[in-house]
């Protein structure tokens, strides 16, 4: 089996092998074979890396010669020899996994200088000083990564830093590069007695000894921390395996005339197509990143070296010309001459993906297909949120981290209850609420602050899900806040804040800031509202340019989920198509609507609970009027009550009170009916389709007040309105056939009534497994199935939306969950699950309407799995709408 591939005089691989060679092997490859100066070297493949940690960190057992003849073959082709004390080859060893992890893992650089070879590079260069610089730096890379002497905690300082300086300091000399060659073979010694002090071993002088050590360096540091949480903010998977890439050695600190510098073909910020990146004169690679000397722009390199900045820039053009994409590459001038040691596609902000792509199609590099495809559909929401101000921001301090829930940037003053928000909101003050979490009784406060901030919960938590719905910023599960109600402070990290005090959230990041910072609306936001030209603002032109792209190409339909005509409205700004969720539960939320909805619930009997849901009936009826209005003839999907009821009463005992006495109880009854009501584990309790069972008299009300309405817009308005009635928590054919019965019965009656006839359907909602399961008898009488993964996620993993907190880090740091499965679908668990209902669901009804209304619908992989699936429709909150509508497009090309 082939595990050691070629580039140079002889090339092996090319761009396409980056599963094998990794990102940074296939690249070397791919510019050796078009003819840039590439150094010549090796790639050992990735597969290697598995084997690795397959067989106890051992190596295939033809790996061995198939190295010796690699680097034989590229000592040939530098006229060199590896471990050659006259004449030595010198190489570099570096990672190099399928996506680039930068500076995750270890690079060791000089590799192949000893005591002897060291006196042969100085005779070849006629540069002793260089030699010996070269060779100080190898035993303090060599010494750190592959024999582990390095600073003993984070505050302590890197031992061979101490060395170094203390050696500066005698020779008093202020850079290194300053140093003489005596004074750096006095360091060589001294590095080498420290690894032998600290490791009780000598510091290898063989070649072949260096390099199996670099190599097992390298793919051992693939499992280090730093690479295991990279990949998990990434969603890299652990299988993956990092390739090794072993390469000629060329010096950028080989005198005045050479130098090693990093740059963009393209501004990684901004995407503005300038050259953009630094560099440093006699200096290697790392100097650059380390920030040992300060690197000056590339622009100075057109006065200071102009025939290698014109190679540069020949170079950057090539690059884009060929790879398609925004480069971000290394090169290294040895006395004169230019080499480039590796290119990638760059890193670069959202705003920059989506410039870059857009100018790219507009300059004829790539097609509207390949641009679409290089845009991260998440990078979309860049555009569309509130910012910071990137200076004040930088400013500000920064007090603690959670997760980024609500994307966009918020500040204001603490609130700490859903009431205080709402008085400072009343005041004109901007408001960020502070929970220890949140739940349906803080709806209120959390439309009144610009942000929310919870110290437990995970990215579907209430605080979170309602926060991305309602396109509020949010950071969610910040742990090392300490929220005190009593005492209304907030502790972080030493930082004592009141209630009152501002505060600043970034919810793209999830940084928690001290203090005011100053952020502004999106442009895009603006021309949507009208207050801004779309003329006058270039990113309003690119998020147009990509979204009209994105719909020529998508097949799946974009839905939304929504409950009032406002969020309506907005998300057929963004393009929605429809409404696929509207939680009618969340109508009840506003003003004195919950204390008659609270009325409904404590009622004891079925005469007392109609009674109550009549003064129900005509606020929910205005609602659908207002919703099927801002829709217009789109389709709207209305879900019947889902929540368990104890969820909207009170837990506060003034609030009791106050409610006893508004209702005319007496409190005893109130805190009996409150306590009746209680349920351990209202999530698998007595809600979804379970209400409309035990209560028929709710579907009733939310039947007719939504036929009513549709009635009514149709004889006002002459706007044909086409409901779907959707049943939550479906596990039971029987389930859905009681509240069937009960819609259809409603239904005829209201159009009997009103004189109307209304095209409707009544679907379910697929979220436990059994309905998955029976989904050939479910579809018997569901006209569409809506998947709701969020309760599907939870009943298929027993585990809780809203108690993940404890272990999930853990789960984390172990790689168990590659992505949190309540934002990104479990596609081997739960997709399975939604494959086979898809399957037998058609059986039985070939045309089966199919959607997804959970918040994996607004995840750019998840929709690429429901497109795949072949789903009509999916639904996420408004704010998530562009951001869907590029992850289907991308999930049809
Ligand atoms: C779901 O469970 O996925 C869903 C959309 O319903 P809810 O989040 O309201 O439980
Ligand atoms: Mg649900």
């Amino acid at each position: 089996q082939k595990f050691v591939y070629n580039f140079g005089s002889q090339t092996d691989g090319n761009a396409t092998m980056r599963e094998l060679l990794g990102g940074k092997g296939a690249n070397l490859a791919e510019m050796a074979s078009i003819g840039l100066p590439v150094p010549p070297g090796f790639t050992i493949s990735t597969e290697v890396c598995t084997y690795f940690y397959d067989h106890d960190r051992t190596y295939p057992a033809s790996l061995a010669e198939d190295v010796k003849q690699a680097i034989q073959s590229v000592a040939e082709q530098m006229g060199r020899g590896f471990g050659d004390a006259a004449n030595p080859l010198l190489v570099s060893v570096r990672s190099g996994a399928r996506d680039s992890m930068p500076g995750m893992m270890d690079t060791i650089l000089n590799l192949g200088l000893n005591d002897e070879t060291v006196e042969g590079l100085a005779k070849i260069s006629g540069n002793p000083s260089f030699a010996w610089d070269c060779y100080r730096r190898f035993i303090q890379m060599y010494g750190d990564v592959v024999m582990g002497v390095e600073a003993a905690n984070e505050e302590s300082e890197d031992p061979f830093h101490v060395i170094l300086e203390e050696t500066k300091k005698a020779a008093g000399k202020a850079q290194d590069n300053e140093l003489t060659e005596d004074e750096l073979k006095e360091l060589v010694v001294k590095y080498k007695a420290l690894i032998a002090r600290e490791t009780g071993s000598e510091f290898p002088q063989d070649a072949y000894d260096q390099l199996w050590g670099a190599v097992g360096a390298v793919f051992g540091s693939w499992k280090n921390e730093r690479a295991i949480l990279y990949r998990q903010q990434y969603g890299i998977p652990a299988e993956w395996g990092t390739a090794v890439n072993v390469q000629a050695m060329v010096f950028g600190n080989a005198g005045n005339d050479s130098g090693t510098g990093v740059a963009f073909t393209r501004d990684p910020a901004s995407g503005e197509k300038v050259f953009y990146g630094e560099y440093l004169t006699n200096a290697q690679g790392e100097d650059v990143v380390a920030g040992v000397r300060t690197p000056k722009a590339i622009a100075e390199m057109a006065d200071e070296l102009p025939e290698n900045f014109a190679d540069l820039e020949k170079v950057r053009a090539r690059l884009e010309e060929h790879f398609k994409d925004m480069q971000d590459f290394e090169f290294t001038i040895e006395g004169g001459r230019l080499f480039i040691l590796q290119t990638r596609n760059g890193k670069r902000t959202g705003l920059a993906a989506i410039r870059i792509a857009v100018e790219m199609n507009k300059e004829g590099l790539i097609d509207q297909k390949t641009a679409l495809l290089m845009i991260p559909a998440e990078s979309v929401d860049t555009l569309l949120v509130p910012v910071f101000d990137p200076e004040a921001q930088e400013a500000a301090k920064k007090i603690c981290g959670g997760l980024p829930a609500g994307p966009g940037a918020a500040t204001g003053r603490i609130a700490f209850t859903a009431a205080q928000a709402e008085i400072e909101a009343r005041k004109g003050n901007k408001v960020i609420l502070c929970r220890s979490e949140t739940s349906p009784d803080d709806l209120k406060g959390m439309l009144h602050s610009q942000g929310i901030l919870t110290t437990r919960g995970g990215v579907s938590s209430h605080a979170a899900l309602v926060a991305r719905q309602l396109g509020k910023v949010c950071v969610c599960g910040a742990g090392d806040i300490t929220i005190n109600y009593e005492k209304k402070t907030l502790v972080a990290n030493g930082v004592t804040l009141k209630e009152g005090d501002y505060i600043s959230i970034n919810g793209t990041t999830g940084s928690v800031y001290e203090g005011l910072i100053e952020s502004a609306d999106s442009e895009v936001k603006r021309v949507l509202e009208g207050t801004l030209k779309a003329e006058e603002s270039y990113t309003y032109q690119l998020f147009q340019t990509v979204m009209d792209w994105s719909d020529e190409f998508r097949t799946l339909r974009i839905r939304t989920n929504a409950d009032t005509s406002a969020m309506a409205e907005q998300a057929v700004a963004f393009g929605a198509e429809g409404i696929g969720l509207c939680r009618t539960e969340h109508m009840f939320f506003e003003g004195s609507r919950i204390d008659d909805m609270r009325q409904m619930i404590l009622a004891v009997d079925g005469v007392q609970r109609r009674e109550a849901l009549k003064k129900l009936l005509p606020m929910q009826r205005q609602d659908f009027v207002g919703l099927f209005r801002a829709m217009g003839d789109r389709p709207v999907t209305i879900r019947l009550l889902d929540p368990p009821l104890h969820e909207f009463l009170p837990h506060d005992d003034a609030v009791r009170r106050q409610l006893a006495d508004k209702l005319g109880l007496p409190l005893e009854f109130v805190i009996d009916r409150i306590k009746a009501l209680h349920e351990e584990n209202p999530m698998l309790g007595c809600r979804g389709c379970r209400l409309g069972i035990l209560y028929p008299e709710i579907t009733e009300m939310q039947v007719q007040a939504v036929f009513e309405a549709v009635a009514e817009i149709k004889t006002n308005d002459g706007t044909e309105v086409n409901p779907e009635i959707m049943i939550p928590l479906v596990g039971f054919k029987a389930e859905l056939a009681d509240q069937l019965k009960v819609v259809r019965r409603v239904a005829e009656q209201v159009m009997k009534d009103k004189g109307v006839t209304i095209d409707y359907l009544v679907g379910t909602m697929v979220e436990v497994p059994r309905a998955a399961i029976t989904a050939d008898e479910i579809a018997e009488q569901a006209e569409f199935f809506s998947f709701g993964t969020n309760d599907l996620t939870q009943t298929t993993l027993g585990l809780s939306r809203d108690d993940m907190g404890l272990f999930y880090d853990e789960y984390q740091r172990k790689e168990i969950y590659s992505k949190n499965p309540f934002a990104s679908l479990d596609k081997t668990g739960v997709g399975k699950l939604m494959q086979f209902a898809v399957a037998n669901g058609k059986q039985t009804r070939p045309d089966l309407k199919l959607g997804i209304c959970g918040e994996h619908a607004g995840d750019p992989s998840s929709i690429d799995f429901c497109h795949n699936l072949g789903l009509q429709y999916v639904s996420c909150s408004p704010p998530r709408v562009p951001i869907a509508r590029l992850a289907a497009a991308q999930a049809a090309l």
